[in-house]
This record gives C-alpha cells, sequence and structure tokens, in this order.
C-alpha cells in the first residue's frame, strides 16, 4: 500500500487511522438514519467562521432529481450496518452470544448467527433459534418479551405467539423493520431500501417474502469497471488473487492477523505503481479489490478485517441464487407483524435478570416485568453503554460483544432526468455466468459499476435500471467502511458534491 493521498489529501495511512477511529470508538452524534433530499439537515459541526468555498469546477455529470440517504453508523439503534468478523474473533464468539443465560434471557439477531451472519437469512435462523431456546425454558402460557422489532425479533416473536405464549414486542423506533427501512417515493419509480436490499438463496427467507407477496426477480450483477480517466477496461482479478493468496498464506498462522498484515507479510502488496497493459497497475487492482469488494462486504478496512475468517473467494464467484425484490421487502416485516402486541418508541434501558424474572426498564421511564426475554439489540448497540445488564453479562459474551466488529455501510438513491452513464459503459460478463455457461450479457449494460484508480468514496454504483429492468435512471451508491463514516457528517449538499464527483469518470466513459 502507498502513501499516496487519499481524499481530501490526506495522506493514506493517516485517513485510515482516522477513519478507523472514528468508526470504531462508536460516534455519539445522534442523526436521523435517513433524510429526504427536500429536508435540510443541520451540520453537526457547524464553523465559527466562513471557510472559503473552492470556485465550482465544470462538472459533466448532471445534478440528481432525488436522493435518499442513510446513516446507519450513528443511528443510535443500529450503530452500524452489520457484524463483520474483526481479527481475533472467532465464529465460537457468535455461538457463545447465541447461548441462553440462565434460561431467561437469550440473544438473536444477525451477529449471533453462525451460518449467515450480516445477513436477512442469518437474521431470520437467529430468530427462529432464540425462540426455540427460550420456549425449552418456559411453562405454556409464560410472558416473554422480545426486544427489537427488526427480522429476528419479529421471527421470534411470531414463532412464541404460535406456541401459545404471551408475547410482547418493544421498539426503540417509530417504526418495525430495524436495518430493512423500504421507502415508497414515487420520485424513484422503485421501493427505496435504505437498508437492506439483495437476498440470498435461502428457502426459508425466500418462502418468507412469497408469503408477503414480495416479488423477486434474479441479480446477476454484470459488471463493468472504468478508470479515473473514463477509459473502460476489462475488470480484473489480479488484486482478488492477492488476496485469496494471503487468505490461504495465513490459515497456517498459529495466530489470527488483519488482511492488511497477512497482505504485507505474505509479500502480496505489489511493489510497483507502473500501470500494466490495462492502464491499471497491479497495486491499483490490489486497492479496487478492498475498495470495492472486502469494504462493502464487510464494512470495514483491511487493517481489521480478520485474514484467517475472511474469505475473499466470494469476490471471484458471487453466491448464486441472489435476487432483488420488486415490492418494499418490509413487507416481508409487516405480514410477520400482523397481530402482534408491539411498543414502538420505547428504548430498553436496562435488563434485570434474577432466577424468576426480568425486569426490563424502558426509556419512557416505565418498566415491566416479564418471565423470559429474547434481545435482539444489534452487535453494534450491544458494544455502547445505552442498556445496562444487571448483574453484569458473564465475561465470554462481554468478550464477544467486544471482539465480534461491527461494520458501516451506506447506500445513496440517486434519481436523474435520464441515464448519462449507461450509454458509454457496457457490461463485462460476469465470472457466475460464465461459470454455469449461461449467456454472457456482455455489451449490455452493466448493472454493478466501479472505478479503479484512486480512492473512490463510492465503493461500487448499482444501476436499478438495468438491474431491475425498469430502465429507470436510478443509481444506488453504495459507502463503505472509513468513507461510509466520514460522509455520515456531512450536510446533504457536501455530500452529494462528494459522491457526484465519483460518478465524473463515467459521464465521460469511453468503452
Ligand atoms: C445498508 C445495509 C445493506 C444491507 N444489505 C443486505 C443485503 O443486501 N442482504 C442481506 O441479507 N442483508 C443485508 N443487510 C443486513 C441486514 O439488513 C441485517 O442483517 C438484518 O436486517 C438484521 O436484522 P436483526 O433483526 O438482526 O437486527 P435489526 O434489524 O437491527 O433489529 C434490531 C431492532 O432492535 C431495535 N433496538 C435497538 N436498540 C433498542 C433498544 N435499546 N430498545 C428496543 N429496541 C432497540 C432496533 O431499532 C431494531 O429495530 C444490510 C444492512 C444494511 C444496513
Amino acid at each position: 500500500m502507498d502513501e499516496r493521498g487519499a481524499p481530501n489529501g490526506i495522506p493514506r495511512r493517516t485517513f485510515l487511522r482516522a477513519g478507523l477511529a472514528a468508526g470504531f470508538a462508536g460516534a455519539a452524534a445522534i442523526v436521523l438514519a435517513s433524510c429526504t433530499w427536500d429536508e435540510p439537515r443541520p451540520t453537526t459541526t457547524p464553523t465559527a467562521t466562513p471557510t472559503p468555498t473552492a470556485p465550482p469546477t465544470p462538472s459533466a455529470v448532471p445534478r440528481p432529481t432525488n436522493m435518499r440517504r442513510s446513516a446507519w453508523g450513528t443511528d443510535p439503534y443500529a450503530r452500524g450496518a452489520f457484524s463483520f468478523a474483526e481479527f481475533g474473533s472467532t465464529d465460537q464468539m457468535r455461538t457463545r452470544l447465541a447461548t441462553p443465560i440462565g434460561g431467561r434471557l437469550v440473544f438473536a439477531g444477525e451477529a449471533t448467527s453462525s451460518l449467515a451472519p450480516g445477513t436477512l437469512q442469518g437474521a431470520r435462523l437467529s430468530g427462529l433459534r432464540a425462540a426455540g431456546d427460550i420456549a425449552g425454558f418456559a411453562e405454556p402460557g409464560e410472558r416473554i418479551a422480545v426486544i427489537g422489532a427488526g427480522l429476528a425479533g419479529l421471527t421470534a416473536a411470531r414463532e412464541l405467539v404460535d406456541q401459545g405464549f404471551e408475547v410482547i414486542v418493544i421498539e426503540a423506533r417509530d417504526r418495525i423493520g430495524g436495518r430493512v427501512q423500504s421507502v415508497v417515493d414515487d420520485a424513484f419509480g422503485t421501493p427505496v431500501e435504505l437498508g437492506s436490499w439483495l437476498v440470498g438463496d435461502d428457502e426459508g427467507l425466500v418462502g418468507a417474502l412469497a408469503a408477503a407477496s414480495v416479488g423477486t426477480i434474479p441479480f446477476l450483477g454484470s459488471a463493468a469497471v472504468v478508470r479515473i480517466d473514463g477509459t473502460q477496461v476489462e475488470p480484473s482479478t489480479a488484486g482478488t488473487d492477492a488476496l485469496v493468496r494471503a487468505h490461504v498464506w495465513s490459515q497456517a498462522l498459529p495466530h489470527d492477523v488483519s488482511v492488511a498484515t497477512a497482505l504485507l507479510q505474505s509479500g502480496e502488496v505489489p511493489a510497483s505503481e507502473a500501470p500494466g497493459d490495462d492502464g491499471v497497475s497491479p497495486a491499483g487492482w490490489l486497492r479496487h479489490a478492498i475498495s470495492s469488494g472486502l469494504e462493502p462486504l464487510t464494512g470495514a478496512a483491511a487493517t481489521v478485517v480478520s485474514a484467517q475468517a475472511w474469505d475473499p473467494a466470494q469476490l471471484l464467484a458471487p453466491p448464486p441464487g441472489l435476487s432483488l425484490p420488486t415490492s418494499p421487502i418490509s413487507g416481508v416485516l409487516d405480514q410477520l407483524a400482523d397481530g402482534l402486541d408491539i411498543v414502538l418508541t420505547s428504548a430498553v434501558t436496562q435488563i434485570a435478570t434474577n432466577d424468576t424474572r426480568v425486569s426490563l426498564r424502558l426509556d419512557t421511564g416505565e418498566s415491566l416485568t416479564v418471565d423470559r426475554v429474547v434481545s435482539t439489540l444489534p452487535l453494534g448497540v450491544l458494544k455502547t453503554d445505552q442498556v445496562r445488564f444487571q448483574p453484569p453479562l458473564p465475561r465470554p459474551y462481554q468478550l464477544a460483544i467486544a471482539q465480534l466488529g461491527m461494520g458501516v455501510v451506506d447506500v445513496v438513491w440517486l434519481a436523474f432526468d435520464a441515464p448519462f452513464w449507461r450509454a458509454d459503459v457496457a457490461a463485462d460478463a460476469t465470472a457466475e455466468a460464465q461459470a454455469e455457461g449461461e449467456a454472457s450479457d456482455a455489451g449490455s449494460p452493466a448493472s454493478v459499476l466501479s472505478v479503479v484508480g484512486g480512492f473512490p468514496t463510492v465503493a461500487r454504483w448499482i444501476d436499478v435500471g438495468v438491474a431491475t429492468g425498469s430502465g429507470e435512471a436510478v443509481l444506488v451508491g453504495v459507502i463503505a467502511a472509513a468513507q461510509a463514516t466520514r460522509l455520515e457528517q456531512l450536510s446533504d449538499q457536501d455530500f452529494v458534491s462528494a459522491v457526484l464527483a465519483d460518478l465524473e469518470p463515467f459521464a465521460t466513459a469511453t468503452g
């Protein structure tokens, strides 16, 4: 890795360190999880003296007609997007978190799933598992509280109600869904998903979508990569191959290291910045694999992701059977919630357990006593002191909470008058399509766009019109790790300027 300038001229290492500190110290600022283009937000750090503004540079990128953005890192009820394997953590830590405590309290939520952490599938499975565990301890007719009305909580609550228990769901937000947040906004011509969007190939989840009449279409993810000068290049696996070799190298180590350390110590960081035949250096392709692959998939920097646990092979062959919902994905949550006793706008601040009961204190000043509790508090929330446990959680649980990582990923939805990027950027055949011998979509417009070279703010763009076949001029930008943490602090205006600058290569792209 070199020391060349990151955005704003900050040296790369300083930039990464600053981003990490900001991302994992648990930012105190509370902002809305999302806001609209029309709603101005106060900036969190007003400046005392006006800063001279640089003269605007002429841009080939038109202004969007509409914008929606998320801010999961500073969201007080998420504190991040999803869990990831931080170096030093193990899968057993997830299993530990999922183990009931004294038969009275059990954790669920994506971070407690060893099979599919960080996903809808993992959240759903964890809800089923927790409901089964707590039901095993409970007597018929007992009163059970479920904390959190996300997918894990509603799945657990539905299951427990079906088994005849008296269930109350307590949710901090004024809505259900948690990290599933569907917004219906006619300006986009398609449901806007500010949280989870892609659905994995999981029978239970696909069944739940079908039962809620949420249709899906296959997502192939045909990719196009352009250099910062706008020239389209054939995607190279050079960077991912280096990540794979570093991962394999790390398996022989007696202890875990970060992906960055594994790359350095295994000699996989290319020494030369000299461009290859495609005009991109091997170091450039490695940075591309990290910024458009590792970071959006983990929400974290290579300096903290586990080399032994994180498998980069997923970058070479995307999981088969990915699909996109054609109606709001929140329909699944609405169906699960139907008929449940849910208390909104009530954050749990204390969970006190004894041999016979569990008492919950809420931020409304109320408290309630139940027989048992399923907690789906996100890992990011458990890492803070927002919720007090009485007695304190046993040490192995505290260790798991501290050691597992919570990544930050945000999305921005932009609507334009016309798809200015589409005319010039065509797809290369996907690895998946090639592997499965499917008809290649090479030559047709790409659905996933990324930039190689430099340090892009946006990890990758998804062309919604192409991905869904609707043709809408809508792009979704995925912003990850330190960049997500940095951008969450920006006003809407500065945020839009930052992400539009990243679209410049597509406005001038030459195929
Ligand atoms: C930007 C983004 C993109 C994603 N993309 C995908 C994807 O494409 N595919 C995929 O499978 N997954 C994806 N995910 C992950 C997926 O959304 C999550 O794994 C899943 O929704 C987590 O569900 P959960 O029930 O475990 O947690 P949550 O949905 O977070 O539910 C926890 C609930 O607890 C509530 N809560 C928090 N604190 C308190 C408190 N003190 N008292 C009471 N309630 C509280 C929260 O408000 C929330 O409703 C994405 C996530 C994000 C953020």
